[in-house]
């Protein structure tokens, strides 16, 4: 855990959140300030700061996470329609929370390119 990473401080509790599922790798919850009906960022429990500082240690970790998500955007009734995945990368990526998060984006049509 990084004791000043707010994701890290969901994970514990410390901050609360509307949780969706909780594994011992990873913790999905709503987002705060949904872009969506459903917004749901799905992330994992060891601090990562992004996609890129990940090892090869990480490799199922990764792969997990993307499998968790496959199953939440299932339940939460995602397929019908289709949704987006996001990860966001860095400033200009536009990520501001520097633990690793994908975002689960669905319930209404989404436009492209992204701003
Ligand atoms: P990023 O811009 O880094 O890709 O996404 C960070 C996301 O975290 C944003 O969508 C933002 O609304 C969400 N967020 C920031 N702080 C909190 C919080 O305290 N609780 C929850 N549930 N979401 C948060
Ligand atoms: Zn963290």
């Amino acid at each position: 855990m990084a004791t000043d990473c707010l994701f890290c401080k969901i994970i514990s509790g410390e901050i609360p959140s509307t949780e969706v599922y909780s594994d011992e790798d990873v913790y999905a919850f709503r987002d705060i300030n949904p872009a969506a009906p459903t917004h749901i960022l799905v992330i994992p429990k060891k601090h990562l700061v992004d996609v890129k500082s990940a090892t090869l240690d990480d490799e199922a970790l990764l792969g997990k996470l993307l499998l968790r998500a496959n199953a939440i955007a299932e339940a939460e009734g995602l397929n019908a329609n289709g949704f987006r995945y996001v990860i966001n990368t860095g400033s200009d990526g536009g990520q501001t929370v520097f633990h690793l998060h994908l975002h689960i984006l669905g319930g209404r049509a989404l436009s492209w390119p992204p701003g």
